[in-house]
């Protein structure tokens, strides 16, 4: 337990609002900022009444200040290629801007930091699986050059603090997470599955179904999150589930899951979709003794009743 403060950027997304629990659960202050471009409030409504939370709804591109912290946990960004391919400059500013705004302020303060990047640091990748020590396969002007190089941009400027400024920094590789408070509607594929299933729509396979993901449930990308905060690595950590699916073999997981009698329709496969993806996490086990432990078919079914509510709430738009 610690009686720490801590900033989150991107505190009202889908793992910024599991992250600020999680926090708050070790005793941590934590102050969310968010612009709430992709993130909701909703996300953060059960912190409404604790008193060592708050949210600040500011956005990171412009110099910000919320005074001392211990830690800076920056997590700013659209997510879901949806989101980031509508949001493209957005992205590639809370990438570059907000990014030197949030190590300045740990930098002011002499806090703790850790960026949230991602597997797209990879692009499309020819090596498999992806080690951290693989320096990727990134079309720096494609569709998805927004994020990917946003998040590269990131990495490197968090990695110049560490060298040139003596920032205590990490860095953190996400693999795709799912899990409660995704957006429904953010175009991603277990959420479209799982509405889709849940409404007897047809699913929207893309391109034949073969490409691959593999998928961590949100209390699972928490934890390792969490050990990689309170170690002392500052080279990049792929934090994901090592178990690999296909598209098509997710589909079918969703219907298990959902009961659901809906079929599948194949839809045109977007630019620079990555063939594959699947951490190597050997890494993070020795490094921070962690691993998952929620297969794909568990974490469907801990997130079914949040689809359902979320499904429920929404009158049927976009896929
Ligand atoms: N996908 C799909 N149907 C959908 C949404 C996504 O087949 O309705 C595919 C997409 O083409 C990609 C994979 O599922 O191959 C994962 O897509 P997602 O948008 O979740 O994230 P990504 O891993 O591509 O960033």
């Amino acid at each position: 337990m610690t009686n720490e403060r801590a900033l989150v950027t991107g505190g009202a997304g889908f793992l910024g609002s599991h992250l600020c629990d999680a926090l708050l659960a070790q005793g941590y202050s934590v102050v969310a900022v968010d612009n709430l471009l992709t993130g909701r409030v909703s996300n953060l409504e059960h912190l409404r009444k604790e008193p060592r939370f708050e949210l600040r709804q500011l956005d990171i591109c412009e110099p910000f200040d919320c005074g001392a912290v211990n830690y800076v946990f920056h997590f700013a960004c659209p997510a879901s290629p949806r989101d980031y391919m509508a949001h493209g400059i957005a992205t590639l500013k809370v990438g570059s801007l907000g990014t030197f705004h949030a190590l300045e302020l740990a930098r002011k303060y002499g806090a703790k930091y850790l960026i949230s990047s991602t597997s797209e640091c990879y692009g499309d990748p020819l090596e498999h699986p992806q080690k951290e020590t693989y320096w990727g396969h990134v079309n720096p002007i494609g569709p998805r050059s927004v994020y990917d190089e946003a998040k590269r941009f990131s990495e490197a400027t968090t990695v110049a603090y560490h060298r040139y400024h003596k920032v205590d920094t990490r860095i953190l590789r996400i693999f795709n997470t799912y899990g409660p408070r995704m957006q429904l509607n953010d175009g991603r594929v277990i959420p479209n599955f799982m509405k889709q299933a849940l409404r007897g729509e047809e699913l929207t396979v893309y391109g034949d179904g073969s490409q691959t993901r593999s998928f961590c449930y949100v209390s699972d990308e928490i934890e390792g999150i969490m050990r990689l905060a309170e170690s002392s690595e500052h080279e990049p950590v792929n934090i994901g589930n090592p178990t690999e699916f296909t598209i098509l073999e997710c589909a079918q997981r969703v219907l298990a899951v959902t009961g659901s009698k809906s079929k599948i329709r194949y839809e045109p496969l977007p630019q620079d979709d990555p063939k594959q993806r699947c951490p190597d996490i050997a890494k993070a086990k020795k490094l921070l003794n962690w691993e998952p432990k929620i297969d794909l078919e568990t974490g469907l079914r801990m997130s079914l009743d949040y689809f359902r509510q979320a499904s429920l709430a929404e009158t049927p738009s976009r896929t």
